[in-house]
């Protein structure tokens, strides 16, 4: 099995703290930029992480008309970000475009499926989607990746379903993960990094447990350790 990478979520709000936490996690390789962080400092705080010689995953969740998202994720390339993200919802020709736009760098694209916030209920009486969430995640994830995205976002709850979906080549990035050790926080279903890592991911994002560890370097270790146990 490949090594499966920790992703540590930078939900901060200044470049100031973003850059501490980098420098508080040690080997840390992957760092996440969300909207909060990036509507606070930008395309340069993505350029200052990359500086630090990490890699960035870019999540922006971009849904656009297909000439839009490709143009964002174009910049996104030029930024050096290593994942972005795109709703799989924006359908095929928008993830084709996006995929098209950043072919030729080393940014790869990952389609976003059902948000975990979003119950059946109101999946099926807000969305519009007659499906349960489960089956609607699996059509997404096989829809995306057929238009050219390179791996998915899903809860841990959903790897397998994906993993079945999309085969053994894309990555799969999953949040909502917990090390026996951490607190659950406002996170409902958790799974274990190597329960994730066993049920096919190859990305965990991990915040709290980490940046609110009184070592971060240490936190990203114990997983680390666990991943390899
Ligand atoms: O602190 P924690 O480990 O819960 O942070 C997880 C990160 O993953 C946060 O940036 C959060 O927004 C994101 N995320 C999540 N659950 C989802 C989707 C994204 O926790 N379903």
């Amino acid at each position: 099995m490949n090594k499966v990478e920790i992703i540590t979520a930078l939900d901060v709000d200044s470049r100031a703290d973003a850059l501490e936490a980098v420098a508080r996690c040690g080997v840390c390789s992957w760092f996440k930029i969300g909207l909060q962080l990036f509507s606070r400092e930008g395309p340069a705080i993505v350029e200052a992480v990359r500086g630090e010689g990490k890699n960035v995953f870019l999540d922006l969740k971009l849904h656009d008309i297909p000439n839009t998202v490709a143009k964002a994720a174009k910049a996104a390339a030029d930024m050096g970000a290593g994942f972005i993200t795109v709703h799989a919802a924006g359908g095929r020709a928008m993830i084709e475009a996006a995929r098209n736009a950043v072919d030729g760098s080393e940014t790869q694209i990952l389609a976003v499926t059902i948000l975990t916030s979003i119950s059946e209920d109101v999946l099926r009486n807000e969305v519009g989607l007659p499906e349960t969430p489960e089956q609607a995640v699996d059509r997404y994830a096989a829809q995306s990746v057929n238009a050219g995205a390179h791996g998915i976002v899903c809860s841990p709850k959903e790897i397998t379903i994906v993993r079945d979906a999309v085969g053994s080549g894309p990555y799969i990035v999953t949040p909502g993960v917990r090390p026996a050790w951490a607190s659950k926080d406002d996170q409902a279903r958790v799974t274990t990094p190597a329960d994730a890592a066993k049920a096919g991911a190859t990305h965990l994002v991990v915040g709290r447990p980490i940046l609110g560890h009184d070592d971060p370097a240490e936190a990203v270790r114990l997983i680390e350790e666990e991943l390899n146990a």
